[in-house]
């Protein structure tokens, strides 16, 4: 369920060729593995839509249960009709009303895919981007604006055609048949300031949910600090019911950055919590050596890692502060505004490690073995605080 008073969604999308089906089964695995709640594909040819029900059925034998959505452009009327088992076996189509005629004298392509998705009971993601904005209604809108008293400058207008394309076609759809309730809506761009004002526009003008994403993101930290700047002033004001990070990543690198990025969003601003966090200082000219970050990398690497299983033993788990220090400035003190921290020792200071539970000093560590104790304790205090209160619940 998304919208109203659900918790917002991560969702991702794959980059394998959706008709390899082994591959695009694997990249859902993984995506769903690290996170993501709702997965989209493409299904862009006769191949890639023979191919969504054997996906779907195989996701389901290896107890994958996120809802796979599929992506159409141009073509979704022919494949929806020709393929019906594909347009059953996915949880949701997504239409660009850019490439479907809407707004033309036959708009059939976008009437035929409402109707396929009345048909089968599906809801519909009324997906505008300006990448590919319904061309005739942006004329039509120049035009207006030409004429206008007050005319707006052209990247005002194309804000407004964004809008207008989104909340147009789903009146459309409306009028078709669906269930206002079956509507989502997104309306990406790629620049953060236009993508809060297009969404700021479509929360005041409609109650459909809300998918986010800034478009064409980026790669590498410009991709993940546009995205989440945008994400997080909407999402700080309400607005937003899934979100995506449409981040490019390195090539063969891995796709499940997208959702890490989504969830440490959310996480970051107290919405949602996936994983336990790692509260960890800079470094400084005090942390002489690599250790310090090697140690915050391991015990965070280690924490995801466990969370597929902590997740089903251990209520609450995900709210776990854990802090790793490099020295004793800050170390103490922050070790004790977590749930277990470590500071280790800086330069000239003794070779010792302090390690606090639940604010209070409880072992110091020292010699080689500092991280495997370290994740010995983290072990026992998990075991013992979650496992506790999961059994006290139950
Ligand atoms: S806690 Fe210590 S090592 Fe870390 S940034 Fe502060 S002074 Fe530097």
């Amino acid at each position: 369920m998304v919208g109203s008073c659900h918790p917002v969604v991560v969702q991702s999308m794959t980059n394998t060729d959706t008709a390899d089906t082994t591959s695009t089964v694997n990249q859902v695995i993984a995506l769903s593995q690290a996170g993501s709640e709702i997965v989209r594909v493409t299904v862009n040819t006769e191949e890639a839509a023979r191919a969504v029900p054997k996906i779907v059925e195989t996701l389901r034998l290896f107890g994958v249960q996120a809802p796979i959505v599929g992506d159409f452009h141009y073509n979704g009327h022919i494949l929806l009709k020709k393929y019906p088992e594909c347009a059953r076996a996915l949880a949701k189509y997504r239409i660009n009303p850019g490439n479907v005629d809407i707004g033309k004298k036959t708009d059939d392509n976008f009437r035929t895919m409402i109707e396929c998705a009345i048909q089968y009971g599906k809801p519909v993601r009324i997906g505008v981007n300006w990448g590919s904005l319904d061309g005739a209604l942006l004329v039509r809108m120049m035009d207006e604006n030409a004429i206008s008293p007050n005319p707006l400058d052209a990247a005002g207008v194309m804000k407004e055609a964004i809008v207008r394309s989104a909340l147009e076609s789903a009146e459309i759809a409306e009028r078709y048949g669906l269930g206002h309730d079956q509507i989502i809506i997104s309306a990406k761009v790629s620049n953060v300031q236009d993508l809060v004002d297009v969404y700021r526009r479509l929360a005041a003008e409609c109650d459909y949910p809300l998918h986010l994403g800034l478009t064409e993101a980026g790669m590498g930290s410009k991709g993940i600090v546009a995205t989440t700047a945008a994400l997080a002033i909407l999402l700080q004001e309400g607005i937003g019911d899934t979100i995506r990070a449409s981040l490019t990543p390195e090539p063969n690198g891995d796709r499940t950055e997208e959702v890490i990025v989504c969830q440490q969003v959310l996480q970051s601003l107290g919405i949602r919590s996936f994983t336990p966090q790692v509260a960890a200082c800079p470094g400084c000219g005090r942390t002489t050596s690599t250790f310090f970050q090697e140690m915050a990398q391991q015990i965070e690497s280690y924490l995801r890692d466990k969370m597929p299983v902590w997740k089903g033993q251990y209520r609450g788990v995900e709210n776990m502060k854990v802090a790793v220090m490099g020295c004793v400035v800050n170390g103490p003190g922050e070790s004790k505004h977590a749930n277990i921290g470590i500071s280790l020792p800086g330069t000239f200071e003794e070779p010792v490690a302090p390690v606090y539970v639940d604010g209070k000093l409880t072992k110091t560590l020292r010699g080689d073995g500092i991280v495997a104790e370290f994740i010995a304790m983290l072990d026992e205090y998990v075991a013992h605080t979650y496992g506790a209160e999961q059994v006290l619940k139950g």
